[in-house]
């Protein structure tokens, strides 16, 4: 609990505008009204949206303004302190209540927005300006009309649900958390292993780490593991065929929005760019390290000369309102009314939720709103994470009043965009900031901890990516797709060392394998199929968006607004048109590569060869 001299004890949020605390007698008659007017919902349009559906679409925003009122408070509030037993109970109590309804009344509205006719929806698109405007949002809704099946195989297959691949996942997690492993006379969680790889300054301890993690999940943990993957892969593999989806990858490509031109266009640019950059990268490492070779459990080691940096909270708003003003006023503008509206909760505070969050919501009465919460120590790291989170908020507050509260929230693969660019400005902001004061050692520290995470957020996840190709079915060309087989440990041992050592290196050439086999077994994101390289996608394509300020000049921001504004409203081709950059190509990758990657791996190389 240091917050000394930080100046956070003032940067709070102010919550009296949504009520004035837990016991607020508003809740429960702002909950009873939601329920009544899903009630309502449910009695003026069920059966009837071929003749109401510009209607409904207006009432089902104001139901959705309603309910988030309520839950973002309670959210926000839970943040503050975890431990305080009547927020939880509210929150429950709450929950519990907001679910039935919602089941109730609220589910059979998708089920018949997609069981329209084509021709009813035109003359509605023709006719009815509620329902133009959120045809965006029908389509995509749409976009699996051709996968349903037939009404009650739906009913049967949603009853079924909770004791599918979904109830392995979640036990996965259980037992995963349970795990105790011996290390230095005690007993050590996974997650605390893990620990020790990323901040242990002794190679020998690191190493000790991970021979203890795989040995511990080897055995039946392992085998689990194995037969919980073999759940996911062959319940995917019956819905896709009896859904008529061309592939595992099919409809997770299509909620992402994005075709799987761009999708296969990103792996291989990783696979063939990023890789040997990753390798060059890690060579310079082991020599900063002053190491010979690097074993795995080296990858993540913290680097000799750390970032001693505290910058306190003023001055970090400061630099991020700089940097953002650097190119946009707009956005600068917005980022100076986080502050003082008071809708920044900095200081590290007893029972508080860790990490950090952005929520944007719109309230009703169409009003966009967007709470950041930090746990801010003044770290040069703090301050890019409150530059991402603040990034996060003016792209919820621009789509939110351009789009409304059914289509301001931008799908997966792009929701990172403005927060990662915001992070890159931000980043630049600060290295610019050392290079003047001429410290060619913090600069290090500053630039190698950026490509650390980057390697993790790209190369690391698009070789997930690949792992879990491989499991679905994909050969190792990564060419063709064929039904999954069972895999026992061995073979899956086998696959993620291929996948690993197909970015990461041959074994010897910079780094060693040993105690790495069994990784895989832990990866819970594998129970949520093909959702790792989104991660990879967003990263990218803001640094490809991000290069392209030159090139534009002054139409840059602009039409960066507009991508912002855009929400949900476009696909990943639509929105980058602008920019004259596709993502169907390869080069567009590899560019977003060169552009961040190469170059930050290029500056560590020029300041080595000056210390
Ligand atoms: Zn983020």
């Amino acid at each position: 609990m240091e917050n000394n001299n930080l100046g956070t004890e003032q940067t709070r949020w102010d919550l009296n505008g949504f009520y004035s605390g837990v016991d607020d007698p508003q809740i429960d008659k702002d909950l009873t009204d939601l329920v009544a007017r899903e009630k309502k919902f449910y009695e003026d349009y069920k059966g009837k949206l071929a003749e109401t559906l510009g209607a409904a679409i207006t009432d089902l925003a104001e139901i959705n303004m309603r309910a988030e009122k309520i839950f973002v408070y309670l959210y926000l509030k839970q943040s503050l302190d975890v431990t305080e037993s009547a927020v939880k109970a509210k929150m429950a109590a709450v929950e519990q209540i907001a679910s039935e309804a919602g089941g109730n009344y609220l589910t059979f509205f998708d089920i018949e927005l997609v069981a329209l006719d084509d021709a009813t929806l035109e003359k509605f698109y023709a006719s009815d300006a509620v329902v133009a405007r959120h045809r965006p949002w029908i389509e995509h809704a749409r976009v699996f009309k051709p996968h349903l099946l037939s009404e009650p195989v739906e009913a049967a297959l949603s009853e079924r649900s909770p004791f599918g691949s979904g109830s392995w996942s979640e036990f996965f997690d259980e037992v995963e958390a349970d795990i105790r492993l011996p290390f230095h006379e005690t007993e050590k969680t996974l997650t605390e292993l893990l620990d020790v790889l990323t901040n242990s300054q002794d190679a020998a301890e690191r190493a000790e780490a991970l021979k203890v993690i795989n040995t511990g999940l080897g055995g039946y943990f392992a085998k689990y593991s194995a037969q919980s993957l073999y759940v996911v892969t062959g319940e995917m593999a019956v819905e896709r065929r009896e859904r008529g989806y061309k592939n595992p990858m099919d409809a997770r490509n299509k909620s992402n929005r994005i075709p799987d031109a761009v999708v296969d266009a990103l792996h291989e640019a990783v696979t063939a760019t990023a890789g040997p950059l990753a390798r060059r990268y890690y060579t310079l490492k082991a020599k900063l390290l002053g190491m010979e070779k690097l074993k795995w459990s080296d990858r993540n080691a913290p680097m000799p000369f750390a970032d001693t940096t505290v910058v306190p909270f003023d001055k970090a708003i400061e630099t991020v309102l700089a940097a953002y003003g650097s190119f946009s006023p707009t956005l600068a503008g917005l980022v100076k009314d986080f502050a003082a509206t008071h809708r920044i909760d900095a200081p590290i505070t007893k029972g508080r939720r860790s990490g950090a969050y952005n929520y944007s919501i719109v309230l009703p009465g169409n009003h966009p709103t967007s709470f950041v919460f930090l746990n801010y120590l003044g770290s040069n790291n703090d301050v890019m994470t409150l530059a991402h989170e603040l990034g996060h908020g003016v792209h919820g507050m621009l789509a939110g009043a351009a789009q409304g509260p059914l289509m301001a929230q931008a799908p997966i693969a792009f929701a990172e965009t403005a927060s990662v660019f915001g992070e890159m400005t931000t980043f630049n902001f600060l290295k610019k900031q050392l290079q003047e004061k001429n410290d060619a050692k913090a600069l290090l520290a500053l630039i190698t901890g950026k490509i650390d995470a980057n390697l993790n957020t790209v190369v690391r996840q698009i070789g997930f990516s690949n792992f879990e190709r491989r499991l679905h079915g994909m050969d190792a060309q990564y060419k063709t797709w064929a039904e999954p087989k069972k895999l026992s440990v061995e073979e899956l041992d086998a696959i993620w060392l291929a996948t690993i050592k197909e970015l990461y290196g041959a074994d010897g050439e910079v780094f060693t394998y040993e105690n790495a086999e069994h990784l895989w077994t832990y990866i819970s994101h594998f129970h949520r199929p093909f959702y790792v390289y989104g991660y990879a996608f967003g990263e990218l394509l803001t640094q490809s968006l991000y290069a392209q300020q030159p090139r534009f000049g002054d139409r840059f921001e602009p039409l960066y607004l507009d991508l912002l504004r855009s929400g949900s409203t476009k696909d990943v081709v639509q929105l980058l048109a602008p920019f004259e950059l596709d993502p169907t190509k390869k080069d567009f990758w590899e560019n977003g590569i060169r552009v961040s990657l190469e170059a930050m791996v290029q500056e560590v190389e020029d300041l080595m060869a000056k210390l």
